[in-house]
């Protein structure tokens, strides 16, 4: 396929040569006015590092890039104007933080030295070494890192798109409902609250269950649990993947009254008459379904890998990014890297896991173009987190590995019990972190205290 470089530089040879054979001045005037305007966006088409999204993986990365290999070295292809720090959505959906501390303007968090190309990847092109983008431009590069994030596929339940923020219906994952979940809890006067979770991969696998606690205890401060019945439907068997946090969780869903539906999968919304429809997936009643009525309803739709992955030479047989789960390097494209909610990582998709692996992708990424002694960290273990908040003032930090399934807790004391230091760390201090260390590519997680605290714990 033709570049547009290359098309708009046939076409200056092909007007030359017009021109020299029958000169017409309305034509020439005009196209001199169109050449005098400065093309929008106008940069490079080749770069040694090309990273594919904007999001908490690709500037993680592109931020240590660009600062080491200078100006314009590094492009970050990403459409959105906006950039979300996303695990603040929980307490935004309830009430507990401003919606605005969640953005920033996208050219306000783009690295400084790299090429911010606004546009969306389309197709990859990984034995030419090429992308893509939206509007036909093809970019070249010497590296290349997909860092685009999950697909939240809202309209695999019937009738969510339409009945999303109305009526009681919302979900923590749009930028566009989270405030309503706040809106509907305030104004939950009793009757059904459902909390659903659908089959994994999604991305924070504990924030379907977390925005269900804080509700409840909203509810209790309201006067109206006694009149509330809470239930959480999962797609899976299980309340969480490690047992550790399993079992706490389970107690305090005992103690607050709260119902656990295991195998069940949301599918449909009948918006008129206020009843959510599930799947049956396991069991004797396998294959049936059952409908609930709602008068609040907590919705998280089954995600997936991005459609333009799936169809790509990347992707492994279920759309993602096919990556080594140590090195994070493509298993067949030797130049390629992919981190974070798109790739195939098999560990929960946090941001907390992505500070982990966009050490490790560096370290390699940068012996690749300058060899020598490779420095640490050099293996990714799966090391992810999910701050389960359990409360409007306590929280339990669940820290794993997503390999083992084993706690990788930092702190000197069980993090399984809910505590209120843990929640002002996650609330207040961890956002400062993301925006001015994690984004600039200075947070690699926390690896190297948890082995400081435990060295004088231990
Ligand atoms: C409600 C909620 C609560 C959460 N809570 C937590 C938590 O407590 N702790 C935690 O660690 N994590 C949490 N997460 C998960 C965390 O936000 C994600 O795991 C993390 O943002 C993933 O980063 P990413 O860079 O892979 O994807 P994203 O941050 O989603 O970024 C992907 C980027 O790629 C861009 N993009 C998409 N398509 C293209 C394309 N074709 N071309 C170019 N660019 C493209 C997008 O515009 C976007 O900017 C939560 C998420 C949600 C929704």
């Amino acid at each position: 396929m033709l570049s547009s470089t290359a098309l708009s530089s046939f076409g200056s040879a092909a007007r030359l040569s017009a021109r020299a054979h029958s000169f017409q001045p309305r034509r020439f005037l005009a196209q001199a006015a169109a050449a005098s305007v400065p093309k929008k966006d106008s940069h490079p088409s080749s770069y040694k590092v090309v990273v594919v999204g904007g999001g908490s993986a690709g500037l993680a990365v592109a931020s240590t890039l660009s600062r080491t290999l200078g100006d314009k070295a590094v492009a970050v292809v990403e459409p959105a104007d906006v950039h979300y720090y996303q695990p603040l959505w929980t307490f935004v959906g309830g009430g507990l933080k401003p919606f605005e501390e969640s953005k920033k303007p996208m050219k306000d968090v783009m690295p400084r030295k790299a090429q911010w190309i606004k546009e969306a990847v389309a197709t990859f092109a990984p034995e030419e070494n090429k992308v893509t983008l939206g509007n036909g431009e093809t970019i070249s590069y010497d590296y290349l890192v997909v860092a685009a994030g999950i697909q939240v596929n809202w309209d695999k339940i019937k009738n969510l798109p339409q009945a999303l923020g109305k009526n009681g219906v919302t979900s923590n994952y749009s930028a566009q409902s989270v405030e309503k979940t706040d809106e509907f809890i305030k104004e939950f006067k009793g009757g059904n609250a459902l909390f659903t979770m659908p089959p994994v991969p999604i991305k924070c696998a504990g924030a379907p269950q977390k925005i269900m606690y804080i509700a409840e205890e909203l509810w209790r401060d309201a006067n109206v649990r006694s009149k509330a019945n809470i239930q959480y439907y999962t797609a899976g068997g299980a309340i969480f993947p490690v047992a550790k946090y399993a079992n706490e969780l389970l107690k305090i869903c005992k103690k607050r009254d709260l119902g656990l539906n295991y195998f069940t999968n949301l599918t449909e919304i009948k918006p008129d008459s206020k009843e959510a429809v599930f799947d049956i997936l396991a069991g004797e009643a396998k294959g049936t379904q059952v409908t609930m009525p709602y008068d609040f309803l907590h919705v998280v739709p089954p995600m997936s890998a991005p459609d333009f992955i799936k169809a790509s030479p990347l992707s492994n047989a279920d759309g993602w990014v096919d990556v080594n789960k140590e090195t994070m390097r493509h298993t067949k494209f030797n130049n390629v890297y992919a981190l974070g909610d798109c790739s195939s990582l098999p560990t929960s998709k946090t941001a907390a896991a992505i500070t982990a692996q966009s050490g490790v992708l560096k370290t390699h990424l940068l012996h690749d173009i300058f060899g020598g002694e490779m420095s640490y960290p050099r293996k990714y273990d799966g090391y992810t987190s999910c701050p389960l908040i359990t409360g409007t003032e306590k929280l339990i930090l669940a820290e794993f590995s997503g390999y083992t399934l084993q706690p990788q807790e930092t702190f000197p004391f069980d993090q399984s019990k809910e505590r209120l230091s843990t929640y002002l760390l996650t609330k207040e201090i961890i956002p400062d972190i993301y925006w001015d260390s994690m984004l600039k590519g200075r947070w690699q997680g926390p690896a190297a205290y948890r082995k400081l605290l435990h060295a004088f714990s231990d």
